[in-house]
């Protein structure tokens, strides 16, 4: 079952413990990690647009442990063991996905990407708890990852121990004609949402918000944003979406 959402940024630069900016991201971070933990989830599922990608279909990582690669070795070891509650989900959700038609492609890498990586050290997941990923498709569209975030709703919910979801990504910065992602989060707009991630410059976090969205419908959201500030390529939220 579901026990907690939220959505946090991945900028490598906030991996830096003393660099002065983006305090209120950091701060916001932490109140999420604080959260996330608070919650008691047996799974940690992280929906990342930056992991190993193919157009068509969605990347479900299959492995038995993750390491963070070379361009973020100057921050130490990242890694997560992906104990057996880690496997079970995988190879339920592998079922699942065969037996819904799901466009979900096992990959079978240590590689942790970027996105999935700093989001382990940003919000202090220990090594212990297990951690699934899945890539979103580049492809596809925003609707079509809402469609895909409802029936992982349905496998999530008759999962028998806690999984909590984490969105990672951020937002470019936005012009004035278009609402900032925080608003948009705040709103709970769908249609805002797919207006944001249909223009041309697309942004990391659309997509995985959108499988996000999905497997959120029928939820009583609560969207606390804990920080909305930008750094000098990104707008960078944090918010929480779900707390059972
Ligand atoms: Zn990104």
């Amino acid at each position: 079952m579901l026990c907690f959402t939220a959505v946090i940024p991945h900028d490598t630069d906030l991996l830096h413990e003393s660099a002065a900016e983006n305090q209120l991201t950091r701060r916001g971070i932490a109140v999420v990690g604080g959260e996330l933990m608070a919650s008691k989830p047996d799974v940690i599922l992280i929906l990342s647009s930056h992991a190993e990608n193919f157009s068509d279909q969605y990347t479900l990582f299959f492995n038995t442990l993750f390491s963070a690669g070379a361009a973020l070795k100057k921050f130490g070891v990242i890694s997560n063991a992906m104990r057996p509650a880690a496997v079970c989900f995988l190879a339920k959700l592998q079922s699942f996905a065969r037996a819904h038609a799901l466009p979900l492609r096992s990959v079978q890498t240590t590689a942790l990407d970027v996105g999935s990586a700093v989001a382990l050290r940003l919000l202090k997941i220990p090594d212990t708890l297990p951690t699934a990923v899945i890539g979103s498709s580049s492809a596809r569209s925003i609707l079509d990852h809402m469609e895909t975030g409802y029936s992982l709703k349905d496998f999530i919910q008759n999962f028998p121990q806690r999984v909590a979801v984490i969105v990672t990504g951020e937002s470019e910065h936005n012009t004035d004609a278009e609402p900032p992602l925080a608003t948009l989060l705040a709103r709970r707009s769908v249609s805002a949402l797919i207006a944001l991630a249909d223009r041309q410059v697309r942004d990391c976090v659309s997509h995985p918000l959108a499988l996000c969205y999905g497997l959120l419908r029928g939820f009583p959201l609560v969207t606390r944003i804990h920080a909305d500030e930008h750094n000098t390529r990104s707008a960078l939220v944090t918010a929480t979406l779900f707390s059972a």
